[in-house]
């Protein structure tokens, strides 16, 4: 008989399982409810932080099952962590929230033959093999190149999409004219004295939309004294699965990064997304269960490093002239935006700001509640978009507050929700990652007299 996928079937329980300590550290002290976006937005205890926990406790000690409502209400937690940085008794929200989600798509009480679908083509399918991600991207681009895009939006066609679809396709990012194997070479040598030998990674949608980004990266590490590997056929790091529910999936891209980047045969291993750096760091616990893995797992998270961690741990070279902005001299005032996962996942705070006033000419104004989240949480855009929206607008609302003409982000999904936030609010803002900026200012002060 086939199984009615409506219905909850026997299943591993991901709750149940958790090491206890972990379920049962929360101490009810609701010091983290102020930080918590959704329950600042509701007020209410079920869109809180303990509300959450609570419910996780109840279903590991099994005086509740995973319903509809409980999958519901994992989905509009935004995995952002700031409960996480605001609990004075270290309750792991991040593990908890992994494996609820966990437990949400096991039990499937979520299932619906539309959601079936657009998950298997994406999360399962999708973003498995990076080979197939590319030739979707390629055919985007085509789309865009030859202007059809434009076309199609021109003519009033979409009119005719129900209001959600025209939203979303708003939203679809401009796809780089190059991915990063077309501009990285697989091995950059050092420029000047080896020092460190690095490995790359390029990410998923990050390779696709910010490409650049990865070009920078490697030039500033060049620059500093770092070999860079970058093998041009990458895994995803798996925390857009592990992040949805999808753990057997994130522990098998784990084991493919692990056998791909061998961590013994490097000083770090680097990456410039503030959310896959914040799951890249984690693969001990994600392959707990597999003994084959668990040295190189542990090795693997030690050398694993934000870029803008690494930079500071190895001193990196001030640039010695000023940035030469656009055209107006406001240009050189820049704000910075926190992603939740370099802040709250990683804590990973003081150093892109040490960057970024690192830079001549730049002057960097703090942007007030810099580590809120911007609504992009992943996917979290597309899933809750009116929570999304809001939290979005509050962010433009507070860049603008600061006369900054740029804002400087390090995650890719931040930096594509601030793009488009900006675009449909009509403002003059360029949206950066650090890097960039950093990068900008070496070539410049290559090309100017000292
Ligand atoms: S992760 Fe963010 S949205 Fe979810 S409970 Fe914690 S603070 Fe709230
Ligand atoms: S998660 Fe931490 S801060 Fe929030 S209620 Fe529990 S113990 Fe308190």
């Amino acid at each position: 008989m086939r199984p009615n996928l409506m219905t909850p079937v026997a299943h591993r329980s991901h709750l149940k399982d958790l090491d206890y300590s972990v379920v049962q550290q929360c101490m009810h002290c609701g010091l983290c409810l102020p930080t918590c976006p959704t329950y600042d937005a509701t007020q209410l205890e079920r869109h809180s932080p303990r509300g959450r926990i609570s419910l996780m406790r109840a279903i590991a000690d099994g005086e509740l099952e995973a319903t509809k409502t409980f999958g519901e209400e994992m989905y509009f937690c935004l995995g952002c962590l700031a409960c996480q940085t605001a609990c004075p008794a270290g309750v792991n929200y991040a593990e908890l929230f992994e494996h609820a989600r966990a437990e949400v798509e096991d039990s499937g009480v979520l299932q619906s033959p539309k959601r079936n679908l657009i998950r298997a083509f994406t999360v399962r399918w999708l973003f498995l093999d990076l080979a197939r991600l590319q030739l979707a991207g390629k055919l985007l681009r085509l789309w865009q190149q030859l202007g059809l895009q434009t076309l199609v939006r021109g003519s009033g066609i979409l009119k005719l999409l129900p209001p959600r679809l025209r939203e979303l396709e708003a939203q679809t990012p401009s796809l780089q004219p190059q991915f990063s194997a077309d501009l990285i070479a697989p091995v950059t040598s050092a420029v000047g004295e080896r020092k460190y030998r690095v490995a790359m990674l390029t990410g998923c949608a990050q390779d696709l939309i910010y490409s650049d980004i990865n070009r920078d990266t490697v030039e500033v590490l060049a620059r500093n004294g770092c070999e860079v590997i970058t093998p041009p056929a990458q895994s995803c790091c798996g925390s857009l699965h592990a992040h949805n529910g999808e753990w057997t999936l994130a522990q098998t891209l784990a084991r493919r990064n692990i056998d791909q980047f061998p961590p013994g045969q490097f000083d770090a291993i680097i990456t410039n997304a503030g959310g896959c750096g914040s799951h890249l760091k984690h693969y001990t616990k994600l392959l707990a269960d597999d003994p084959a893995y668990q040295k190189r797992a542990e090795l693997w998270d030690a050398k694993v490093k934000d870029i803008h961690e690494w930079l500071v741990e190895i001193q990196f070279q001030v640039p010695p002239n000023q940035l030469e902005t656009r055209n107006s001299k406001l240009e050189t005032l820049a704000t910075y935006h926190e992603s939740c996962h370099l802040c709250h996942g990683q804590k990973i705070t003081s150093q892109p700001r040490q960057l970024l006033r690192a830079i001549p000419g730049l002057k960097l104004v703090e942007l007030p509640e810099a580590n809120w989240c911007c609504g992009s949480a992943g996917i979290y855009n597309l899933t809750q978009p009116e929570m999304a929206g809001q939290l979005l607008a509050r962010k433009l609302n507070h860049i603008e507050a600061t006369g900054a003409l740029t804002v400087a982000t390090g995650n890719p999904g931040c930096l594509l929700q601030l793009v488009n936030g900006a675009k449909q609010r009509g403002l003059n803002l360029r949206v950066v990652h650090p890097i960039t900026l950093l990068a900008e200012a070496y070539r410049q002060s290559e090309t100017r007299p000292h």
